[in-house]
């Protein structure tokens, strides 16, 4: 169980007033890794926790500081230890790292090595031709460097290429991932949203450079089964781990699109989720979800977790939040995670892909190797 009375999330909820009121005396709680479980990344010696915390959306100056501070700060209380972030992350770009960078001088400067402080370059992020993204070794190192300034610190544990880029030379990029991870700017490499193909040729680059592949960062949930279909065989055959990204289908995987789209939802609110995602087929695969698990005792986005992490070559599932309460929800999927072969067959007559995957690298693309 993960929050059995006087847990760990108790004692943070204990706190959540003196968080929500600027005070700035936070003390990290002492249970912090009494209920979560670490898993190893692939073959590496890195374990991550089960429950990661991306910071996309809802961390950056479009969010008050206080609300994104208390998400971060009670994760951390929690055994939340991995931050996932992105150049880009943030409106405007760039916020969501200098969020996290405040939160960690000001309240977890002294638990430094205790964070997974992950970040990626491969979208647009400033102005003329080094800074429209993709792999340029221009790029890739210059923006890293603007990362570690807003984040303020002097090295990322985790530095990923965010997107395949079909005009660089795949050399190219990997190799500046392992200049980062050679310089000290960077403890491990990792790709996102890279074909098997393009992730095989990668991580035998990435070894050649002596900056071994550490993860890959990929999409995944109940609608969306895109890695299974070679991925996760690539990615376990090169002793990296998986990295789930939007396990929610960006918040579809909850009860809330049942009955039409809630003002503030992400789908009222954020481009990224496309309201022709929610079509009548899609929501009617939601609501047969939304039976099962609570047949099982859980909500939706519990047993969406929970389903994800059931495969073993996920290392960790990456979820997104607006408010603390979600992640607290959410949390509690680790107290379910088993499910029996009923269950899983029932679940895969509706968990099918639905047409909602934005990041898919395409898959019918010559690999990277072979392009370069
Ligand atoms: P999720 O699928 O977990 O979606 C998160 C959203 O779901 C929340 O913001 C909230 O949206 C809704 N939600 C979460 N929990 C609940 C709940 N218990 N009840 C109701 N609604 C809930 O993940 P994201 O899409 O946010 O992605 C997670 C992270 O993955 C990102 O922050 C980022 O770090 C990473 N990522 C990486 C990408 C890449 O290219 N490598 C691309 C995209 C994401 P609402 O506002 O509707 O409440």
């Amino acid at each position: 169980m993960l929050t059995p009375p006087g847990s760990a999330v108790d004692a943070v909820a204990e706190r959540s007033q003196a968080l929500a009121t600027s005070d700035h005396s936070y003390a990290a709680a002492a249970s912090r890794y009494e209920e979560m479980p670490f898993v190893r990344t692939g073959r590496s010696g890195l374990r991550l926790p089960k429950i990661s915390l991306g910071l996309w959306q809802n961390f950056g100056a479009e969010t008050r500081y206080e609300k994104s501070r208390e998400m971060v700060l009670r994760s951390f209380d929690c055994g939340i230890t991995h931050f996932d972030l992105a150049n880009n992350y943030g409106r405007p770009y760039g916020s969501a790292e200098e969020t996290l960078g405040h939160i960690v001088r000001t309240d977890l400067a002294m638990h430094r090595d205790e964070l997974i402080v992950a970040t990626k370059a491969g979208y647009d992020m400033w102005p003329g031709p080094y800074g429209q993204g993709g792999g340029s070794r221009k790029y890739v190192l210059a923006s890293l460097d603007q990362s570690l300034a807003r984040l303020g610190l002097d090295y990322v544990d985790i530095f990923y290429s965010h997107r395949e880029d079909p005009e660089t030379p795949l050399d190219e990029t990997m190799d500046a991932l392992a200049t980062a991870v050679r310089q000290g700017k960077a403890l491990y490499a990792g790709i996102s949203s890279y074909t098997p193909a393009s992730t095989s040729a990668a991580a035998k680059l990435l070894r050649e450079y002596g900056a071994p592949l550490l993860v890959h960062q990929a999409s995944y949930s109940m609608l969306n089964r895109w890695v299974e279909k070679g991925l996760l065989d690539a990615v376990e055959q090169e002793g990296a781990g998986c990295v789930a990204f939007s396990p929610l289908a960006q918040g579809m995987l909850t009860d809330k699109y049942l009955r039409g789209i809630p003002d503030g939802s992400r789908a009222a609110a954020a481009p990224s989720l496309d309201q022709a995602y929610l079509s009548e087929e899609n929501i009617a695969k939601v609501k047969a979800l939304n039976d099962i698990a609570l047949r099982r005792n859980q909500t939706l986005p519990q047993m969406a977790l929970s389903w994800v992490l059931r495969e073993p070559r996920i290392t960790t599932a990456l979820i997104g939040a607006r408010v603390w309460s979600q992640i607290e929800q959410n949390l509690r999927a680790l107290d379910c995670l088993e499910f029996d072969e009923t269950e899983l067959a029932e679940i895969d007559s509706y968990a099918t892909d639905s047409g909602i995957n934005r990041w898919k690298p395409p898959l019918d693309a010559p690999a990277a190797e072979a392009r370069s």
